[in-house]
């Protein structure tokens, strides 16, 4: 099952990069979500939630950053956001809204929204080749525009080794 999860939801961001994405890295989820009409918004959540989104019938999705949150966790629950959103969008559902609490416990759609994330953001590929000529967790970082913590769990989802 969470293998499933995982392939189903690579395949869905390679193709989101292939449609939306201009090459550039780090790779800029705000713009892809703009491509795809949603609107993307920063608010005050308080402390315990980063994220968020909103699709009502008939408007567009909105997405909510927390505010409070340094840029690399934005852009990775924002990509998170859109995971949920294409997963949706895929079974036709025009009303739905998720909230992303810190240490919520994990679901299949979770799930989905994470692994579609870092796909997003460390394609494999470009991932794999960084980390096989000799990058370092800081380099991932600036290359990805992730946090250290999304890198390192990249390469172990990956199984690659970094020094
Ligand atoms: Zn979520």
């Amino acid at each position: 099952m969470a293998r499933l999860i995982k392939e189903v939801a690579r395949e869905a961001a390679d193709l989101v990069l292939d449609d939306f994405w201009d090459g550039e890295f780090p790779v800029d989820p705000m713009r892809i979500a703009e491509a795809l009409q949603i609107e993307v918004w920063t608010a005050n959540l308080g402390p315990d939630v980063s994220g968020k989104i909103v699709k009502e019938a008939n408007a567009n999705a909105r997405i909510y950053l927390n505010r409070d949150e340094i840029e690399t966790r934005q852009n990775f629950t924002c990509a998170h956001e859109l995971g949920h959103w294409w997963e949706r969008r895929e079974r036709g559902d025009t009303e739905f809204s998720f909230v992303e609490h810190r240490g919520q416990l994990r679901n299949a759609h979770e799930w989905y929204a994470e692994h579609f994330a870092a796909n997003l953001l460390m394609p494999a590929t470009e991932f794999t080749a960084e980390c096989e000529d000799g990058a370092r967790v800081r380099d991932l970082m600036r290359i990805f525009g992730v946090s250290r913590a999304a890198a390192l769990q990249r390469c172990r989802s990956l199984g690659l080794e970094i020094g």
